[in-house]
């Protein structure tokens, strides 16, 4: 079998179409090979090879190491080197790739093939001793770190015991013969903790390497990564090795990384930093400051460090043609590492580059405007879930600021929170449901837990490339760093600055679009839904079949999504219009009272406050479809507990306190939520629905005379199971409206369905759709019988779950499709079996969850309605899915 892949000289083996066996960064070297671009050459061992390893206990298979050294033998020829040959020496670097790049999850090894005999080769070749023994001492350090497990900090310390017995301040500042020295002690480290010299084989460190990508795809912090971002284990990484090329030989070398557009904002235009005389990483470690890439960045970042575009114009104007072919030939914006040695560029990556989700509308509306892309790409371009930080708020340009330190604005959006200072706390806070910014030097794999939890990133070091901005600009979450003026200090829980000094659990507000962080909460503003936004919902509305509505019983709610695009309302949940101050008082009577009569006093009191909810709420629908559920709460939440309520009730009743609080205890329940709720408190209490349906059309009738639309309300019975038990209760409304048009002498259109929420109700849907005009599928609710599992119970072992890969997702943020769905879908057929094209629509949570979005589509739903604020995410979602 073919294990390795080569490529270089104009031409390769592998093609960018082949990322699932070359990995992305193999996949795309061999791409930019084909295309001709001066690109170092190397080979690709692949995701195979990876796969094969873990299979076999791992051990690689039989034909890799031939395949290897034919590789290596090809690179030598393209390069007029030999692997290991002391006075000739290639040198490689080692890089893992997986399908989708992991960032930061397995680390290059650089300068590979050095020891001491090949080093003295590179002092000649280069005349420049000092290269030389600072690329071995990094070599050595990279090599001892990733492959043999020594921790990195070791090598550090005697670094910085020898500068400061030196009176050194900066690396720079080394000779040749201080390399030496600070060698032969790296050299000693390593014999020490490991009991073996550090290898000079070059073969050894080769395979060293190898093994080292390959065993990095199962540590801790590749599983963690590939379970937050749902990668099978199964995809495997690829290994990478190539040819060096050298950024750090003196000042007509360089080293940098660069976006085709601004992945901030998505301007059309070229983005980057590089550093002089540097050499891989860098860049991103944020050791030096870097430089911009074009003039026009650098004058725009008022830097008085000069841009490539002076410094080395030859290569740069190279450099930007790369980057339009790139662009144009991926038809993406793309992520770029490049090197320039002595004057010459080499490209060593192309990926298309992560973007906030801003960059990401603006990149995508502009190049189906420029024609690079249809709409429909435009379309699908757009990850729906990121659509969220969009939605996300920015700080009132008119609220003062108190502004204490402004660092790079490395992912846009704004956010208020308490300080923390690790991840842990930034943890326990989400826990506890409180907003934290993270406050860092800096970040690193090892923070993602505390980034995800916290609202805010801010870190002291690095630029816009460095690790914090990559992966807060991924997570959609607002970020500043490389803050310089700040220091923290871990120990103390301090974040001091400019004379001020804040703790740990002081309010501060980030600005991740303008880099400023201020000092406490600071005003808000909602976003901005028009321009490209607006374009882009508009590409999606004409692609998507379903239609979107939103889940909303408040007026506020109902206009907010009705400004997000909802087209109708696909869940009022009542009971929510009860718990109101003035309200929970009669509806506690309501409850409590022991005969129908006592019960329609109660009732007779809420009808006009409900009457009044539902007019308000069909005028802002203005025609739009509306549909009310009847009341469903399980009853204990409307139990009066205190004394104080007791007596309250009581009081309003006229009835003694005592023998209330004697029936309030004979209707509390052991399990509520499989309780006395739903159509079965309907059916117990019909004076109940009957309130409510007359509420409902007397309420249809007023806001149809205000708003001179037709306003056809759909009545919805909650927690069906039998379809007599929804006969039963649609009989009471069915008689109501009669009742009301006589009254009125007005007719009303409208519609009695039911929602589907119980295992029962999805199976003998062919029943219920006799009576049911129209279906909602409650996933929650269903999700909650279908597992057997409370949700307000499930916190204590989902995680558990989770992380045994017993499930994959929470169940109750995205849609179990296999269970749930398989009922979902049962349901819909059987109601469509006995009454054809009955409207069926889906309300919850995974309404608004891009995943189920496109599970419903697969069903052929009518709808998904969601929280208002997740209205547009649903929208383009629900175009995903349909193209
Ligand atoms: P990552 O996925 O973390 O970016 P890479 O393999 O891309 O890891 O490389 C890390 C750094 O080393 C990058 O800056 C890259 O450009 C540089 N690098 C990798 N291979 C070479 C090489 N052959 N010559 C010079 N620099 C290299
Ligand atoms: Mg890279
Ligand atoms: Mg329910």
């Amino acid at each position: 079998a073919k294990w390795v892949y080569s490529f270089g000289d104009g031409k390769a083996e592998g093609a960018a179409d082949m990322r699932n066996l070359l990995g992305g960064k193999g996949a795309n070297l061999a791409e930019m090979s084909n295309l001709g671009l001066p690109v170092p050459p190397g080979f690709t061992i692949t995701t195979e090879v990876c796969t094969a390893y873990y299979e076999n206990d791992h051990a690689y298979p039989d034909e890799l190491v031939g395949q290897v050294d034919a590789a290596l033998a090809e690179i030598g020829k393209l390069t007029g080197r030999t692997f290991g040959d002391p006075a000739n020496p290639l040198l490689v670097s080692v890089r893992s790739g997986a399908r989708t790049s992991m960032p930061g999850m397995m680390d290059t090894v650089l300068n590979l093939g050095l020891n001491d005999e090949t080093v003295k080769a590179l002092e000649a070749e280069s005349g420049d001793a000092r290269f030389a023994y600072d690329s071995y001492r990094r070599f050595i350090q990279m090599y001892s770190d990733v492959v043999l497990g020594v921790e990195h900090q070791s090598f550090e310390e005697i670094l910085e015991i020898f500068k400061e017995n030196n009176g050194y301040s900066l690396d720079t500042e080394l000779s040749a013969d201080d390399w030496k020295t600070i060698i032969e002690r790296f050299k000693a480290l390593v014999a020490e903790e490991l009991d073996d010299p550090f290898p000079q084989d070059p073969k050894a460190q080769l395979w060293g390497a190898i093994g080292a990508v390959f065993g990095s795809w199962m540590n801790a912090r590749a599983k963690t990564y590939r379970r937050l971002h749902d990668i099978p284990a199964s995809w495997g990484t690829a290994v990478n090795v190539q040819a060096m090329v050298f950024g750090n030989m003196g000042d007509t070398s360089a080293t940098g990384v660069a976006f085709t557009r601004d992945p901030g904002t998505g301007e059309s235009a070229l983005y980057g930093e590089f550093l002089v005389n540097a050499q891989g990483e860098d860049v991103v470690a944020g050791i030096r400051t870097p430089q911009n890439i074009t003039e026009a960045a650098r004058l725009k970042a008022r830097s008085d460090k000069p841009s490539l575009e002076t410094v080395m114009p030859a290569a740069f104007a190279e450099f930007s043609k790369i980057c339009q072919a790139l662009e144009s030939h991926y038809r993406d914006m793309q992520d770029m590492e490049f090197t320039i040695e002595r004057g010459k560029l080499w490209m060593l990556q192309t990926r298309s580059g992560k973007r906030t989700a801003r960059a990401a509308l603006k990149i995508a509306v502009d190049m189906a405007n420029d024609g690079l892309i249809t709409r429909e790409e435009a379309v699908m371009r757009v990850g729906a879930g990121a659509l969220d930080q969009l939605l996300h708020p920015t700080i009132d340009p008119a609220a003062k600021r108190d502004i204490v330190a402004t660092g790079l604005p490395a992912s846009p959006g704004a956010a208020s929170g308490q300080l923390v200072f690790t991840s842990e706390e930034a943890v326990e806070a989400a826990a506890a449901e409180r907003n934290v910014i993270l406050a860092r030097v800096e970040t690193s794999p090892e923070d993602i837990h505390g980034m995800h939890a916290a609202q805010g990133i801010l870190t002291t070091r690095g630029g816009m490339t460095s690790h914090a901005a990559v992966v807060a600009r991924g997570m959609g979450k607002p970020c500043v760093s490389g803050v310089g003026s700040i220091r923290i200090d871990y120990r103390a829980g301090t974040l001091t600055v400019a004379g001020r000094t804040f703790n740990k659990g002081d309010i501060i507000t980030i600005d991740g679009s303008t880099g400023q962080v201020l000092a406490g909460e600071v005003a808000m503003l909602k976003p901005e839904l028009t321009g490209d936004f607006g374009t882009l919902m508009e590409w999606a509305d004409g692609a998507r079949r379903m239609e979107v509505r939103a889940n909303a019983e408040t007026p506020n709610d109902a206009r907010t999504a009705r400004e997000f695009g909802a087209e109708g309302i696909g869940l009022c949940r009542t009971e929510h219009m009860f718990f109101d101050e003035d309200r929970i008082l009669a509806m506690r009577e309501m409850i409590l009272a022991e005969t129908s009569e006592g019960r329609r006093t109660a009732l007779a009191k809420l009808l006009p406050m409900q009457r009044q909810d539902f007019t308000e709420l069909f005028e802002i629908m203005h025609g739009l479809p509306v549909t009310i559920r009847l009341l469903d709460p399980p009853l204990h939440e409307f139990l009066p507990h205190t004394d104080e309520e007791i007596a309250d009730v009581a009081n309003a009743m006229g009835v003694d306190a005592e023998r209330l609080r004697r029936r309030a205890h004979t209707l509390s329940e052991f399990n509520p939520m499989l309780g006395h709720r739903g159509c079965r408190l309907l059916i117990s209490y019909p004076e109940i629905a009957e309130m409510q349906a007359r509420a409902i059309f007397e309420a249809a009738i007023a806001a149809g005379k205000s708003t001179g639309a037709p306003i056809e309300p759909e009545v919805m019975v909650p927690l069906v199971g039998i379809k007599a038990e929804l006969d039963v209760v649609k009989a009471r409304i069915d008689a109501v409206a009669q009742e009301v048009m006589e009254e009125s002498g007005t007719t009303i259109v409208y519609q009695v369905g039911t929602m589907i929420e119980l295992p029962r109700a999805a199976l003998k849907a062919d029943d219920i759709a006799q009576s049911a005009e129209f279906f909602s599928f409650g996933t929650n609710d269903l999700t909650q019988t279908t597992f057997g599992i409370s949700r307000d119970d499930a916190g204590s072992f989902l995680g558990d779950y989770q992380q045994q890969s017993i499930i994959e997702q929470d169940p109750f943020v995205s849609l179990d499709q296999e269970g749930v769905g398989e009922l979902v879908r049962i349901g819909a057929e059987r109601g469509r079996k006995t009454r054809p094209g009955i409207k069926m629509g889906i309300c919850g949570e995974h309404g608004g969850d891009p995943s189920s979005i496109g599970f419903c589509e697969t069903v052929g739903l009518d709808y998904v309605s969601c929280s208002p604020y997740r209205v547009p995410i649903a929208r383009l979602a629900a175009a995903q899915a349909a193209l």
